[in-house]
């Protein structure tokens, strides 16, 4: 059993709440056409995942389709197993498709991670959590398909998206709640167990596929009037994203 802590940001006909965990967070997309969920944890958090829809008053049969801001085990893992036992359609941007059913892999390796730990080694104790949560798991999800602009607007929450390639190729952010919040996936994070950083900042590099790309993406969220983030990991942020992005771009 993970912790959760659920924050919520109401607009008017729905709600967008940040799910997050120790190790990862998902998004729950609600109004009255039913739920979106965006990202799922790791396949130990399928379980968690269900409890925070229930938390929020919905129920699994409510979630009329998943989205993957990208294929890491830590977004995807929880969305196959719940997926496979729901029936929901799994949808991700027409780059990361390929990942998701996992014809390739673009993830850090155990060497890359026995090598940060040798730097960090304080990063033992988040391995060991990860391990539990299913962390070396290779589980695609076969039938996932790309969205479409319009098919997105027609979702629980309407999110549209923002591609911001370089975490994967195909990473996508969402402007959810009326454009009011950005949901950054891993492009931009405000903690992660691995390091001690608080606040707004670019995930470390042996996570990152293509920091380079990264930096390019996270640019453009300089260009975006949303004002929080709900990050793929660490806490809600509060304040301009531009700032944020900013932020983040000049820490490294
Ligand atoms: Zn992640």
């Amino acid at each position: 059993m993970t912790t959760t802590h659920i924050d919520t940001v109401a607009h008017p006909g729905g709600a967008a709440h940040l799910v997050s965990t120790y190790a990862t967070n998902w998004i729950l997309l609600q109004d009255d056409a039913g739920i979106t969920l965006i990202d799922a944890g790791y396949p130990g958090n399928a379980r968690d995942v269900t409890d925070s829809v229930r938390a929020i008053g919905g129920q699994m049969s409510d979630i009329r389709a998943g989205l993957l801001t990208h294929a890491h085990v830590d977004h995807i893992g929880g969305m196959a197993v719940l997926a496979g036992e729901h029936g929901f359609e799994v949808l991700t941007g027409a780059d990361e498709v390929a990942h998701a059913r996992r014809e390739h892999l673009q993830q850090a390796t155990p060497p890359d991670i026995a090598a940060m730990i040798a730097r960090r080694p304080s990063a033992l104790g988040w391995l060991s959590r990860v391990l539990r949560l299913g962390v070396l798991s290779r589980r695609g999800i076969d039938d996932v398909r790309a969205f479409t602009d319009d098919e997105l607007a027609r979702l629980p929450g309407a999110p549209v998206a923002v591609r911001s390639p370089g975490h994967t190729d195909g990473h996508v952010a969402y402007l959810v709640a009326g454009g009011r919040v950005l949901v950054t996936g891993d492009s931009l994070i405000t903690a992660h167990p691995t390091v001690s950083t608080v606040g707004p900042q670019l995930i470390s590099r042996t996570f990152d596929h293509d920091p380079a790309r990264t930096r390019l993406s996270v640019e453009t969220f300089t260009g975006l009037d949303a004002d929080v983030i709900f990050p793929g990991h660490g806490p809600i942020h509060h304040g301009p994203v531009r700032d944020a992005a900013r932020a983040a771009l000049d820490r490294r």
